[in-house]
């Protein structure tokens, strides 16, 4: 039996990534109390930094880029010194070539040749012709990138690579999704972009440059951690049970704290665990439909593999991407590109991002064989040979990608009134809203949860109704997202 902890205003939060910590500060800073309950062993969540022998990883390199004023000085006021600036420069391999990333025209041309180019252009003029007789459905990706890119664009470019990321069929992926995430992005404005010197102002979603703590994403949340325990606490290797309600009112939750069983009581709940696990948790279990629709949500996993090399440095770019279907992986990154302390002294790591769900063969490959198959692939691309391999770590990330199905809109609504309900509970995050946020963006949720129970307790302003379902961020686009 465990303990019963209550204390008196106090905000219960579940989920100790950028999203929980985040407002897990920004209460601990107003003077409220506050718990913050992480499944794992170490904070962070996905923009966690693993450290293995001297090496350090993301899991898959997280580069910091914000239009958001206010998330920028949140991150460079507590990171001061162990910020640095890097040029981001990246490659993608197609047709068993590489190609600067993003495309640039005559790089395009000499590498596709130039009879696929005018196809190119062609499809694409003549997708423009079609949208001024009718105006295109969009319902799926597919749809969406043909409509702004041309046919020819989308088979060479964003169909290998997204079926590789989502592990579905373009058509089932959601246009409003990626409509939202490179909405003004057409192929007529990247050419533009790649001949005259971008700027960085119209196009943040191919911004060349970005801010990197010295030891790794996982920096952030370190220090968010420090912060909120001056006051407060964080607890690690806490898994959220359950989730007691009654009426319309979240009571309290019970978490497995290594073993020991706390319930928890608090005045206000924030949610940063996946949504569809939320559902999962609620006592008394939700209506029929919403578990139904809970049900219909599905994520997308990853599988990461750091391979650690006795060289000073293997590539000088920022992501290399690999939409070959041959190759089993998608993405690859050198931390040390990153910040040179990413690995010992003369030694560099390849990370490999290889995309999956959870249960599949890649998934379910031993970690031994994972490394092995993954230094074959790298040595056949001309990466590394076998005999400077000093090593390999495997990490398995369950739920990175929230996936974006045709429908699941109507789906989370369902979800979002459902929940809007609970009069103290406040969903937040990228898992937590079934959102495809980025870092900032999670940060923004984590602020604005805080300063909205700030203001709650403040003035004691009654039922506001609590669950932020409907769009608040703005969603930056990023092709990296899509590609
Ligand atoms: C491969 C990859 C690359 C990315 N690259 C970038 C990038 O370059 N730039 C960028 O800005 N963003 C990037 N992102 C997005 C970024 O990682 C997320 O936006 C951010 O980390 C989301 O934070 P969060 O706190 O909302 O969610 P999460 O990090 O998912 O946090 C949720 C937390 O809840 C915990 N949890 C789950 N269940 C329970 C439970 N029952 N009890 C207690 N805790 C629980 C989880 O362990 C997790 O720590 C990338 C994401 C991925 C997957």
């Amino acid at each position: 039996m465990g303990r019963f902890i209550n204390q008196e205003n106090q905000t219960v939060i579940l989920g100790g990534g950028l999203t929980g910590l985040s407002a897990g500060h920004v209460l601990t800073k107003a003077g409220l109390k506050v718990k913050v309950f992480e499944r794992d062993s170490e904070v962070g969540g996905l923009s966690k930094t693993i450290a293995r022998g001297g090496f350090r990883f993301d899991l898959g390199g997280h580069r910091f880029f914000t239009k958001d004023k206010t998330v920028e000085a949140f991150v460079r006021d507590l990171l001061d010194g162990e910020l640095v600036s890097v040029p981001r420069k990246s490659k993608i391999y197609m047709c068993g070539r590489y190609f600067d990333y993003p495309l640039k025209p005559l790089n395009a041309v000499f590498g596709l040749g130039i009879p696929t180019t005018l196809k190119i252009v062609f499809d694409y003029g003549t997708e423009r012709i079609k949208r001024l007789v009718k105006r295109p459905a969009n319902v799926s990706l597919e749809d969406w990138v043909v409509g702004n890119f041309g046919r020819k664009m989308f088979d060479i470019y964003f169909k290998v690579y997204s079926e590789k990321v989502w592990g579905i069929d373009c058509s089932r992926i959601s246009a409003e999704w990626v409509e939202k995430r490179i909405s003004g992005l057409s192929l007529a404005k990247a050419a533009k972009s790649a001949f005259f010197k971008f700027s960085g102002r119209d196009m943040p979603t191919l911004a060349d440059r970005f801010i990197y703590p010295r030891l790794g994403i996982g920096r952030i949340s370190d220090r968010l951690t420090e912060e909120i325990e001056k006051e407060n606490d964080v607890y690690t290797g806490a898994e959220v049970r359950y989730i007691n309600h009654s009426g319309s009112v979240v009571e309290d939750i019970g978490v497995d704290v290594g073993g020991c069983f706390d319930v928890v009581e608090g005045r206000e709940f924030i949610s940063s665990i996946p949504l569809t696990k939320l559902i999962g948790l609620l006592r008394p279990a939700p209506p029929e439909d919403v578990l139904d629709a809970a049900s219909r949500l599905n994520f997308r996993d990853l599988v990461v593999v750091a391979v650690m090399v006795d060289r000073e440095r293997v590539t000088d770019q920022t992501w290399i991407y690999i939409p070959e279907q041959k190759i089993p992986f998608g993405r690859i990154h050198e931390p040390t590109n990153w910040s040179e302390s990413m690995a010992p002294d003369g030694k560099t790591l390849l990370v490999i991002e290889y995309f999956s769900f959870a249960g599949d063969s890649i998934w379910n490959e031993s970690d031994g064989r994972l490394v092995d198959i993954t230094v074959e692939h790298l040595e056949k691309l001309g990466f590394v040979k076998k005999g400077e391999v000093l090593g390999g770590a495997v990490v398995r990330v369950p739920k990175a990608y929230p996936l974006f199905e045709v429908g699941y809109k109507e789906t989370c609504e369902r979800l979002y009134e459902y929940l809007d309900g609970f009069k103290n509970l406040h969903l937040a995050g990228r898992s937590g809203m079934f959102r495809y946020y980025n870092m900032d963006h999670a940060i923004a949720s984590g602020i604005s949860t805080a300063e909205k129970i700030i203001a709650k307790q403040k003035w004691e302003v009654g039922d506001p109704g609590s669950v932020s379902g409907s769009g608040d961020e703005e969603v930056v686009a990023v092709l990296d997202s899509v590609l």
